[in-house]
């Protein structure tokens, strides 16, 4: 890793195998950076702490979730992974942090107010109020420059900028400001609306490791257009969100499928059928490539323990010019 790139974090909570909407909303943007940028990916399984105490899967989840980052295409020579848990260093920086920011403006925080909502928590924990300091202290610890974002997560990004700009003002400058970079993270609707996103909670999922008939009989599940009843009637592919999965993963056919749909030639079975085959032929290398690794889980240990290895080497150099600046010695 060469020490003119900029430095991109990126990280995912460890929730087990991964689905088509990790794929075309992180994945294939951070293989597209991994030579432009020196990029970490952090396995964030302390955060997975903040909304569920049971830890007894988090190990199996991020082996299950590397298999899948390194099935879709990251290069770990390149971009170093590792688990949060790992690098010790991060909860000495969460810790030095947390004084730099009121317990006020993390109660203003609007997404821990939806995480409350969305499952039902009665009383917020101090860590998971405090997890925006957590994720400061894991961008930070790597002197991150830029971390993904959609445009929605621009405001987690500003507490982190928030907090480096107060750390650097009162002990002297050690933290870039990261900066969002914007990326289109396109948002793949779930497979029961195109108002609702793909996610594991949801149960409206593809999995990236799933195979071609269990492809094709969740597709068949899929809400289409209602007022395309009958084979024949005529649809709205607007309203539709197999052919959102068209657009994305079948481009070359769209215009046919988009006409056919229209004119009431094509029926809603055949489409799902077809578009369930081309995620099937998509997928497969994908598939290919998993199973390798799960013949093989001593490599993906060792990507691990090579990644960790390697950020602790960078954790360390940050920590060591936090406690200067510090002035503990
Ligand atoms: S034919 Fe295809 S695009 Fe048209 S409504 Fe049915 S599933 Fe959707």
């Amino acid at each position: 890793m060469t020490s003119d790139k900029k430095t991109i974090l990126s990280g995912m909570r460890p929730t087990g195998k991964l689905h088509l909407g990790h794929l075309v909303g992180a994945l294939e943007n951070w293989v597209a950076l991994q030579d432009t940028y020196a990029n970490y990916h952090l396995i964030a399984d302390y955060h997975a702490l903040t909304t569920n105490l049971d830890s007894s899967g988090l190990y199996q989840n991020s082996l299950d979730m590397v298999i899948d980052w390194l099935a879709a295409g990251i290069d770990p020579s390149k971009s170093p992974i590792f688990r949060q848990s790992q690098i010790k260093e991060h909860t000495e920086l969460h810790l030095i942090l947390s004084m730099l920011i009121t317990a006020a403006r993390l109660e203003r925080n609007p997404a821990v107010k939806d995480q409350v909502r969305e499952l039902h928590i009665q009383n917020v924990s101090y860590g998971h109020l405090g997890y925006p300091v957590l994720q400061a202290a894991d961008i930070l610890l790597y002197r991150g420059d830029l971390v993904p974002v959609g445009e929605d997560q621009v405001p987690h990004v500003e507490i982190s900028r928030e907090i480096a700009r107060r750390f650097n003002a009162q002990y002297g400058k050690v933290f870039p400001e990261p900066e969002p970079k914007l990326t289109k993270f396109a948002r793949l609707p779930g497979l029961d609306g195109i108002d609702r996103k793909m996610s594991k909670s949801g149960g409206n999922t593809i999995l990236l490791s799933d195979p071609p008939d269990e492809i094709q009989r969740k597709m068949r599940t899929a809400i289409t257009d209602p007022q395309k009843v009958r084979k024949n009637d005529p649809g709205h592919p607007e309203v539709c969100l197999v052919y959102t999965f068209h657009q994305k993963f079948n481009a070359d056919d769209t215009s046919a499928i988009e006409r056919d749909c229209r004119s009431g030639a094509l029926g809603c079975v055949e489409c799902k059928k077809r578009i369930a085959g081309k995620i099937g032929e998509v997928l497969a290398p994908f598939r290919e490539a998993r199973a390798h690794y799960d013949a093989h889980p001593g490599d993906v240990k060792e990507v691990l323990a090579d990644g960790e290895k390697r950020a602790r080497v960078r954790a360390r150099e940050t920590m060591e010019a936090v406690r200067g600046a510090m002035k503990l010695g």
